[in-house]
């Protein structure tokens, strides 16, 4: 499942490929629940628009038009956001993280899984959505029109403070894991990198929200931070649990420090890494390092 740094790659990759651009016509497959908007008005309404930006919050894509309204894109499991004519595997599996990129190389012919596709008036690259589990998402908000879904979302992970987290926790008894996860407190924190920050800051992921002082709530949003934007910065391979299935990544490193290490020594102490679940999430910390 792609996490934050996942998603800040795609919108890297295919903001120069939206916006500026004119749709000059929609293509999209029949009605389903991967469409928040019934497909042919959302195809009616993108016709004519110019795109204005491409923005992120917490793991959704936002692209701006320019009477007002917003595309929401979200690439929920197996979702793939690229331009026709992509001639890199890597391109597509650096930006997501489901099996294989399509398997027609250079040039990809849109099927059945291509729910949506965007012509523009330049003539220019084709932008396609394609999503074979059909998690992901798309719809069109209307000028000044709110949406529960972004309305709910806290603030972005990436511009998040130490307070934000501090605040939330105040009274809770909830594990400060859990809360770290709640994306309406900060948006775009996945599992992984949940465990990675807690264990950087030294403070154990089943500790009370409460009880986690201010200085460690820094310590831990600037923690998750550090981790996602490393994983940004290495195409999303350094700290995440999917591997390349071509293993073409030279640089690939492996950088994470407590996830998915159970009983392999702590990198800082030797201690075995222990998991546990926390409201059904696998967790990994050091017994030792994380207070
Ligand atoms: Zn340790």
């Amino acid at each position: 499942m792609p996490e934050l740094p996942e998603v800040e790659i795609t919108r890297r990759q295919i903001e120069p490929l939206l916006v500026g651009r004119k749709i000059r016509r929609v293509e999209t497959t029949k009605p389903s629940y991967f469409f928040l908007t019934p497909p042919a008005l959302l195809a009616k309404k993108l016709v004519g628009r110019r795109i204005t930006a491409l923005e992120r919050l917490g793991k959704y894509l936002i692209a701006r038009l320019d009477d007002g309204s917003r595309l929401l894109l979200h690439l929920g499991m197996t979702g793939q956001l690229f331009g026709s004519g992509v001639s890199s595997v890597r391109l597509l599996s650096a930006a997501r993280r489901s099996a294989l990129a399509p398997e027609a190389q250079p040039a990809f012919e849109p099927d059945l899984h291509t729910h949506l596709r965007l012509y523009f008036a330049d003539r220019g690259p084709v932008v396609l959505f394609r999503d074979v589990r059909k998690f992901g998402k798309c719809g069109l908000l209307p000028r000044d029109g709110a949406d529960e879904r972004l309305e709910k979302l806290g603030v972005d992970a990436l511009s998040a403070r130490g307070e934000d987290l501090f605040k939330a926790a105040a009274l809770r008894k909830i594990p400060i894991k859990t809360l770290l996860l709640d994306q309406s407190v900060i948006a775009g924190v996945g599992n992984i990198y949940a465990d990675e920050a807690l264990f950087l800051a030294g403070v154990l992921p089943t500790r009370p929200a409460k009880r986690v002082t201010l200085p460690e709530c820094k310590a831990i949003v600037k923690a998750a931070k550090r981790v996602m934007r490393r994983s940004i910065a290495t195409g999303g391979s350094s700290i995440s649990d999917y591997i390349q299935p071509d293993g073409r990544d030279g640089g690939y490193q492996d950088e994470r420090r407590v996830y998915a290490r159970e009983g392999e020594p702590c990198r800082a102490c030797r201690t075995k890494i222990r998991r546990v679940v926390l409201g059904g999430r696998s967790t990994h910390f050091c017994p030792r390092c994380q207070p």
